[in-house]
């Protein structure tokens, strides 16, 4: 999807079918004591998916005509896409983030939440993730963002920015680690501009 411009909930909440389908995703994130290899800070898990299309997204969908609100259709797509991990996960309005609309390749809303867990229950979505329904098929696996940025200046954060993104993705992302907190301000602003640079 090409370009994507940001508008309020209630600007968004305008844009009705038929020309406009409604999306939702979410980022999941737990705190993370752990360090690699023993000295770099890992501060934050925070999970994203490769998905059938061999581009990095989170997990979430299409919310449908029957679903009742936004957040039903966004929980639903959750346990399709992350399994029986996921089952007592509940996303709702209060995590609401923040919305894209795009017009390419398709008129697309694309709803944003993000949601605080314990390390314990990110690790039960982790563990039982491949016994998904939609495993192997819209979601080829689950990934964690690496948050720090290796002495090279591009390893780590940089270098994962400068995959490929689904719609909405990748801006979504800095400003999730943004607004939440999870990288230092001027830390995330140089792996954005590190992965611009990136041949
Ligand atoms: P999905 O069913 O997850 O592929 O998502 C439904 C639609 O939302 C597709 O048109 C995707 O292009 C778009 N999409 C998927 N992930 C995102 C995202 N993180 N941000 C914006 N749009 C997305
Ligand atoms: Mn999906």
């Amino acid at each position: 999807m090409a370009e994507s411009r940001s508008l309020s909930r209630v600007e968004a909440l305008r844009l009705g079918p038929p020309d406009w389908k409604h999306a939702c995703h979410a980022l999941l994130y737990a705190p993370c004591p752990g360090r690699l290899f023993g000295k770099i800070p890992l501060r934050f898990a925070v999970l994203m998916q490769m998905r059938f299309d061999g581009r990095l997204g989170f997990p979430g969908g299409f919310v449908d005509p029957r679903d009742a609100s936004l957040e039903e259709g966004l929980n639903r797509e959750l346990h399709e896409e992350l399994g029986p991990g996921a089952t007592s996960l509940l996303v709702a309005e209060r995590d609401y983030l923040s919305s894209h609309a795009s017009e390419r390749p398709q008129r697309v809303v694309a709803h944003f939440y993000a949601q605080r867990l314990s390390l314990e229950e990110f690790q039960t979505i982790e563990d039982r993730a491949t016994q998904a329904k939609d495993h192997g098929l819209e979601v080829m696996g689950l990934v964690r963002v690496p948050l720090y940025t290796l002495r090279d200046g591009v390893g780590g954060l940089p270098a994962f920015l400068s995959n490929t993104f689904i719609g909405s993705a990748r801006e979504q992302l800095v400003h999730a680690l943004d607004t939440l907190q999870l990288v230092p301000g001027e830390q995330l602003q140089k792996a954005v501009t590190m992965a611009q640079k990136k041949p």
